[in-house]
């Protein structure tokens, strides 16, 4: 369900039956002149919603202001937006702490910009990381008190560990396409594999008559793009999905 037409009751049934709850986290990014500029976050929206018709899930508003960077073009006339990882930490953690308060306990935000690299992280997935965190220490404090980590209640704190408790994992920040999927699906910026997802999920985000338009290297296989593949991709991800978003 999308959490902005959620009832009160409907909420409270969510946090009893500990649905995910899912935030598509993403950037307004050139990409090549074909492509729309929000197309990492279009792609979490649209495969969430893909979800939503197999399982149950809250999606949340999307949030498209991370730090898409400079790297790729200057924003002018290009669109990119960039807001820095210093500035989305204190946000985010304001989010997370919120929606601890609410009650949920199975959070996840949803990431596709500059994650070939999803361990060690860029500046957007790892200031939702450390929000995560942050939300979380500080949310304990307030409902248990300072050293609630040493009172005596939290004794077989590493055998629950051991058994997959985690408070933790309240929080977690996933990429959209899973390392897994190196190797059997392009990885590229507004090349082949962007821009068949776009086709696949949201074809109004792509203009084949501009494909003759673009110059980066990066888009010089986007001409090759298809449904079809972009279908392939899609499957992938709602796999992966189904893995990490679960009641
Ligand atoms: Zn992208």
């Amino acid at each position: 369900m999308r959490y902005e037409l959620m009832l009160p009751h409907q909420i409270r049934k969510a946090i009893a039956e500990n649905w995910p709850v899912a935030l598509p986290l993403g950037v307004l990014e050139y990409h090549g002149e074909h492509m729309a500029v929000g197309m990492d976050t279009l792609a979490v929206i649209k495969t969430l919603e893909l979800f939503e018709n197999e399982r149950d899930v809250v999606i949340l508003p999307p949030f498209y202001y991370g730090a898409a960077s400079y790297a790729v073009a200057p924003p002018e006339g290009s669109g990119s937006v960039q807001v820095g990882g210093n500035q989305l930490a204190p946000f985010g953690e304001e989010l997370f702490y919120s929606l601890l308060r609410i009650g949920f306990r199975n959070i996840h935000a949803i990431i596709h910009h500059q994650t070939e690299n999803f361990a060690a992280g860029m500046p957007t997935d790892l200031a939702f990381k450390t929000a995560g965190r942050q939300a979380i220490f500080r949310f304990l404090e307030k409902q248990r008190g300072e050293g609630w980590w040493g009172s005596e209640t939290m004794a077989d704190y590493y055998a629950g560990h051991a058994a997959g408790e985690n408070f933790f994992n309240w929080v977690q920040v996933h990429p959209l396409m899973p390392a897994a999927m190196n190797g059997k699906y392009p990885f590229d910026h507004a090349g082949i594999g962007e821009t068949s997802l776009m086709l696949a999920l949201c074809p109004e985000a792509v203009d084949a008559d501009r494909f003759a338009d673009n110059k980066g290297w990066y888009t010089a296989s986007a001409k090759e793009a298809s449904a079809e593949l972009g279908e392939e991709g899609v499957a992938m991800i709602m796999a992966n999905l189904k893995q990490i978003l679960q009641s």
